[in-house]
């Protein structure tokens, strides 16, 4: 696993960035190299003074340790140097890939507890850990040679030292790694207290949870389970400190006592006349340069460990399956602009004209839902059975039926989020699932029930739902108007009169205000069907049939095909066909006033609605 987040770092950096990481082994072979170069001059030096050898030797060995000194602290400050640049490209061409991915993932990774760990890991800066993975290989590669310099100048010293630092590397290596991986599987066992423990602390910075947690009083509540978290994390950590702190007092004892056993024979040996004064020097000196060889040589392979974990985890995340991309072809029987209206071309206006006439109804079918079942991935429960409906041009479709009953899959299935067991679902004559992402996109505009409040101006709030018309202040101010919300555009700055509270001079909406900007950034896509999941459920009855009201109209206006989702049935009276949700099948299906003069499941249910307003 560490080996193969290795390769991966490596190719990444040297793929986006390969000069400078080709620099970066450069430099770090001359830092490594120059550790022999600096101990063998200093030798000479010594012996040189010492009268061991003739003048001009010495002077050219001066020259060359101070060539070898500079050329150690140069390739640090280079290094440095080079990392920002490597990071640059990383952030240049390698981010757009891990971007592109989390757009391309699967829904139903999304919503699965078992990858919900993965995305806390992976963030936004996952680039660096991949950097820090070749600068890591590089600083164990640059210790290793470091510690071969070593063997040589104690074998060459005396043969024997040199074997014994052979030996000791085996201890010496297993206590670094195994504290490693001490600290890796700490790291992992961890994370989910972590998670938990942020989502409390998170509550507080949160609006909504805030107000209940001060309504409720359960401030003591969250504090106490974060605390009770906070313990738990804590025992572990200390008890993993011991362990690791054992395996470092281990390597601590063995670099002491070789210490003591070089000091202890090199001393006997000079003392006996069999050692140079500059070998001596060089021997005791190295000694310390063996401890922080040894030393980087640990903190790089726990940084491997630790750094290709991540590195791991965010192979995971890309390895992650992919939306299908569709083939792209269009069915023969459903060419390019199959199911598209005369009036309704590919790039339908996407403003809401005052006087626009109403446009023709065509009895062409936009949505088909044709023999379909799907259950959820690893579950058994049949969540929608041979379902099958049309939706026509121009129509506006409601979904009804209790809790449970399917509604919110049928639009996930829809969007592409899901693939059915089985069945076909189609969009203007094109099969839903050999459409690309782009190509869906293109035909679909969803209002959420929790529709996203960006602390951005009005404009980026509606233009986001199509950005080629960011600067279109036409179509913005008609998508607003057609929402209902044409006195936003009236506030101090216009379209660029920042919402929410991220900035100094924003205005904050009301609940109202906030999902009508929602349903206006729906509106200024040009798609041929917009969906409303529930986007009213946060509104008191009266904003709630107010807000139909608009939505119709202007639906009707823009002869858009519009499917709705509410739990409250007074909403759906004005569409054209309300379809009924039981057990997993479409149970009834009329207007209003058939399905009420049929008095059936939907009588009952409207009636029963209508009792609570009574
Ligand atoms: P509705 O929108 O009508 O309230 P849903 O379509 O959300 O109903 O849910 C239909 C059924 O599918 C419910 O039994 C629900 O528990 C189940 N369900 C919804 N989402 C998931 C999911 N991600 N994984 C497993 N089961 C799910």
């Amino acid at each position: 696993m560490i080996a193969r987040a290795m390769k991966y770092c490596i190719k990444t950096t040297f793929r986006h960035s390969p000069f400078w990481s080709l620099a970066l082994a450069v430099v770090s072979a001359v830092s490594a190299l120059s550790v022999l170069v600096n101990v063998r001059v200093l030798e000479r030096m010594i012996d040189g003074l010492s009268g061991g050898t003739g003048n001009p030797k010495v002077f050219l060995a001066i020259i060359f340790w101070i060539v070898s000194v500079l050329a150690m602290n140069l390739s640090l400050l280079s290094g440095k140097y080079i990392n920002i640049h490597i990071n640059a490209d990383m952030e240049k061409n390698f981010m757009p890939t891990v971007i592109d991915k989390y757009a391309m993932i699967e829904y139903r990774h999304f919503e699965s507890k078992g990858t919900q760990d993965l995305f806390y890991h992976v963030n936004a800066s996952s680039y660096g850990d991949i950097v820090a993975v070749l600068n890591t290989v590089l600083n164990i590669l640059s210790a290793a040679i470091t510690i071969v310099e070593i063997i040589y100048v104690f074998s060459h010293a005396v043969l024997w030292l040199g074997a014994v630092i052979v030996v000791l590397m085996a201890p010496l290596l297993y206590f670094d790694l195994s504290a490693a991986y001490i600290e890796m599987r700490q790291r992992w066992t961890m994370t989910k207290d972590i998670r938990k423990r942020y989502y409390f602390q998170s509550l507080f910075a949160d609006e909504n949870a805030l107000q209940e947690i001060k309504v409720f009083n359960s401030k003591d509540y969250f504090i106490n389970e974060s605390e009770k978290l906070t313990q738990s994390i804590n025992k572990d950590l200390k008890r993993n400190i011991g362990r690791v702190a054992k395996n470092k007092l281990c390597i601590a004892a063995i670099l002491c006592l070789f210490s003591l056993l070089v000091v202890g024979a090199s001393s006997l040996m000079i003392a006996a006349n069999q050692m140079r004064l500059g070998t001596f020097v060089i021997l005791i000196s190295s000694i310390g340069v063996f401890v922080s060889a040894e030393q980087r040589l640990a903190s790089g392979l726990s940084s491997a460990v630790r750094i290709s974990e991540n590195v791991n985890i965010l192979l995971r995340l890309l390895e992650l399956d992919e939306v299908g991309d569709g083939d792209g072809t269009t069915d023969e029987a459903a060419p390019e602009n199959a199911g598209r209206a005369v009036n309704a071309p590919e790039n339908a206006p996407a403003s809401f004209p005052e006087n626009a006439p109403e446009i023709v109804r065509k009895n062409e079918a936009v949505i088909e839902f044709e023999r379909v079942s799907f259950s959820y991935p690893e579950t058994e429960n049949v969540v929608l059975n041979d379902v099958s409906f049309t939706v026509k041009r121009g129509e506006t479709v409601s979904f009804v039926g209790v809790n449970g009953s399917g509604k919110s899959t049928i639009i996930k299935l829809l969007c592409g989020l899901y693939k059915p067991d089985g069945g076909t679902i189609r969009i203007n004559g094109r099969d839903v699932s050999k459409l690309s992402p782009s190509q869906l996109a293109k035909e679909l505009s969803v209002v959420f029930q929790d529709g996203q409040h960006y602390m951005l101006s009005l404009r980026e709030n509606v233009g986001l739902g199509n950005i080629a018309g960011l600067d279109n202040d036409g179509l913005l101010k008609d998508a607003l108007a057609a929402a209902g919300v044409r006195d936003l555009f009236q506030l101090e700055k216009g379209l660029d009169q920042k919402l929410g509270t991220l900035y100094a001079d924003a205005v904050n909406l009301s609940g109202g205000q906030w999902q009508r900007v929602i349903i206006a950034r729906a509106f200024a896509k040009p798609a041929d069907v917009i969906i409303f999941d529930e986007p009213t459920s946060s509104l008191d009855p009266i904003a709630e049939c107010e807000m139909y009201n608009t939505i119709h109209n202007s639906l009707l206006k823009a002869g858009r095909t519009a499917i709705l989702i509410s739990h409250r049935l007074a909403s759906c009276v004005v569409s054209d066909r309300i379809m009924v949700l039981r057990d997993g099948r479409i149970c009834e299906c009329g207007s209003h006033g058939e399905l009420m003069n049929a008095n059936g499941y939907y009588a009952e249910m409207f009636l029963k609605q209508q009792s609570w307003y009574k």
